[in-house]
């Protein structure tokens, strides 16, 4: 396995159990999300994490058209990017209307074995 991929199984282990994991460098404090061996900002260390997964919509997609067949099954769907709390942007699946500058909370999609991020609106289905 190479470095980038264990650094990505990390994450995927934190999702199979329900913890969303970023990173967070030990020199500068920078919050990065796609996980490296180093920071991007200052090339310190970085530590693991773990996010509450509360954050705010900056912005959202309707899919209408899946990149993938396993993804066609659940088109049309909204993808996200969300500012985490944390300080880092992720792009994951969310509840469908869900709209820029709304609070959002993290949710797991289990599908299989992955279980994938996805943000649902913050106080319930309302
Ligand atoms: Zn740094």
């Amino acid at each position: 396995m190479s470095g980038a991929d264990a650094l990505a199984a990390h994450f995927w282990q934190g999702c199979a159990l329900g913890e969303l994991r970023y990173q967070r460098c030990r020199a500068c404090g920078a919050a990065q999300f796609h996980p490296r061996r180093f920071c991007a900002r200052c090339g310190g260390a970085p530590d693991w994490a773990v996010a509450q997964g509360l954050g705010t919509v900056y912005a959202a997609t309707r899919v209408t058209r899946a990149p993938t067949p396993d993804f066609a099954r659940l088109a049309p769907y909204d993808i996200l990017l969300v500012d985490l709390d944390e300080g880092f942007r992720m792009m994951a699946h969310g509840a469908p209307g869900l709209r820029i500058g709304e609070r959002v909370r993290l949710d797991f999609d289990r599908r299989g074995e992955r279980a994938l991020p996805r943000f649902e609106r913050l106080g319930g289905r309302s």
